[in-house]
């Protein structure tokens, strides 16, 4: 049966394909033997190969060990993980942290735990995979409203069934059309009905609000007000997820999340790696200076040649193509153009949506990211999309 289910994939030019990097997700990879500008990583802030990272990991590894051995309750709970909950809760401006070893781990562990069989649950239709998933492991009545469409929230929310616990997710940054959700709106609306909001800013996270604290910050909100989920592992260069809200929330959340009670705590130097991460997204300001200034010249380039960009407000700036045949094949020419691109196709994106996912990061140089737009130029033309 799964083997029809290939082939269909493979009809539908919907078939994805591991390529190797040798090298660190920094600006030049070496992509399958080519040297290839990479205009696709989370790794925002440049940290993923910083020595700084480097080295807390290395100091943690020679302290702790490789591997936790266990999951945090049933062996003891490494330092690292305490210590980054500490500074992670101080940062995001909140009573407590939990990490999970993965922001998937996260989104899976904590929607089933706020939200019951009873419940109901109304969700952005771009909510990422991970949001989705947990939303159908906790068995609650999901209800997908129109992207950022606070009307049509509202509506749901007026016919809502009695009694019911209500809880509202949303992306804070959303990660394949890189626009912003109506947060303010959001407080507003989930207050009103009496709702928790969860927020997902894994794109948010080191990249949004004047000191990099994430969309609540940008916004200007009290964090007291939405559920914070974030990642470690696009701006903060690490792995990982975490939550953060009230103490009462955190302690549940350790006596509840599947992901968190049954999982091997992540590795004690990803946590120590994460922790110098976001003392460097707090000291060096510089980093998100220069993200956002490549981000206004690739924007600039790409929508005076005529791109047609989704109505993003971040470094991810996506050219829509519609056409998935049509996205690989762009993708395909870029990269022997020295260029890598990835093509978004369904299910990651709604059928008809299919894009080119450009991201730019602090550490692209502008002689880079003008080489980057020639090659969109050069390919875009002879496709006949400009
Ligand atoms: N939420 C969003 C919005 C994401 O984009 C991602 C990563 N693609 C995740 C959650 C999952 O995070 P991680 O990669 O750390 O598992």
């Amino acid at each position: 049966m799964w083997k029809t289910e290939l082939q269909a994939i493979i009809d539908q030019h919907l078939l994805r394909e591991l390529s190797v990097i040798d090298s660190p997700a920094s600006p030049i990879v070496d992509r399958e033997g080519q040297k290839t500008l990479l205009m696709a990583s989370n790794n925002y802030l440049g940290l993923a190969d910083h020595p700084s990272l480097k080295h807390a990991a290395q100091a943690a590894i020679q302290k702790f060990g490789v591997g936790a051995g266990a999951s945090r309750l049933l062996s003891g709970s490494q330092t690292p993980h305490h210590d980054l909950e500490l500074a992670l809760a101080q940062f995001t401006g909140t009573e407590a942290a939990l990490t999970f070893s993965s922001g998937y781990a996260t989104n899976l562990g904590v929607i089933p735990c706020l939200a019951k069989a009873n419940g109901l649950i109304l969700a952005d239709r771009l909510c990422h995979a991970s949001l989705l998933d947990g939303c159908r492991l906790s068995r609650a009545t999901l209800r997908i409203f129109h992207h950022n469409d606070l009307e049509h929230l509202q509506q749901l929310l007026a016919k809502r069934p009695a009694n019911r616990p209500i809880l509202i997710i949303t992306e804070g940054v959303f990660s394949m059309d890189g626009d912003l959700a109506p947060l303010p709106d959001l407080v507003r609306l989930a207050e009103q009905y009496h709702a928790t909001l969860l927020m997902d800013d894994a794109h948010g996270t080191g990249v949004m609000g004047p000191t990099g604290k994430g969309t609540i910050e940008h916004f200007g909100l009290d964090p007291g007000h939405i559920l914070h989920m974030g990642t470690l592992s696009k701006a903060l260069g690490t792995s990982g997820g975490f939550l953060a809200g009230s103490q009462d929330c955190i302690t549940y959340l350790i006596n509840t999340a599947r992901s968190f009670i049954y999982s091997t705590a992540p590795p004690p130097a990803m946590a120590a790696a994460a922790q110098t991460a976001l003392e460097m997204i707090q000291q060096e300001p510089e980093r998100r200076a220069r993200l956002w200034k490549n981000r206004e010249q690739m924007h600039t380039g790409l929508t005076a040649m005529g791109y047609q960009l989704t109505p993003t407000q971040s470094p991810i700036l996506p050219i829509l193509l519609n056409d998935p045949q049509l996205a690989v094949d762009m993708s395909q020419r870029l990269q022997q153009e020295g260029v890598y691109i990835p093509a978004i196709r369904p299910p990651t994106v709604p059928k008809g949506t299919s894009r080119l996912r450009v991201t730019v990061t602090a550490d692209h140089s502008l002689e880079q990211l003008n080489f980057a737009l020639k090659a969109l130029q050069r390919v875009g033309t002879s496709l006949k999309i400009l």
